[in-house]
C-alpha cells in the first residue's frame, strides 16, 4: 500500500505527509479537542502551524500541529494575531494564538443558539 496519496487528492491537509503529526498528537485537534480517530473525521484533519509561516523555521515538525478545520479556518492571519511580533517566542505566540481561536468559538458557540437552531425546529 503506497504511503503517499496520488498527487491529484492532496488537499490543503496533506494527510499523507502530515501523518507522523497526527499521531503524535492523537489525532486530536490542539484547539477545541476534535476527535479524528474514525475515518471521516481524519479525512477532515489538517495542520496548523504554531506560529505564522514566514520564517525559516515554521515548516520544521515542532511548529507544525493538528487542527480540525474550523479551528484552522479561524488561526490564519486575522484580527489580532496579524499584529503579533514575530519575533515572540514560539508558545508565547501559539498560547495567544490558542486563545484567540478559543474565543472566536465561542462567538460561534453564542451564534449558534439564536441564529441557527431555530432554523432547525
Ligand atoms: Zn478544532
Amino acid at each position: 500500500m503506497p504511503n503517499e496519496l496520488p498527487i491529484e487528492l492532496r488537499g490543503a491537509s496533506r494527510c499523507d505527509v502530515n501523518a507522523h503529526i497526527f499521531l503524535r498528537d492523537n489525532y486530536t485537534c490542539v484547539h477545541c479537542g476534535f476527535d479524528g480517530r474514525s475515518f471521516p473525521n481524519w479525512m477532515q484533519l489538517t495542520v496548523d502551524h504554531k506560529r505564522r509561516v514566514g520564517l525559516p523555521a515554521d515548516e520544521n515538525d515542532d511548529n507544525k500541529v493538528t487542527c480540525c478545520p474550523a479551528c484552522n479556518s479561524m488561526a490564519g492571519n486575522v484580527g489580532e494575531l496579524k499584529e503579533l511580533p514575530l519575533d515572540l517566542p514560539i508558545d508565547e505566540y501559539f498560547q495567544r494564538k490558542k486563545e484567540y481561536v478559543k474565543r472566536s468559538r465561542k462567538t460561534f458557540f453564542d451564534f449558534w443558539p439564536a441564529n441557527v437552531a431555530p432554523s432547525l425546529e
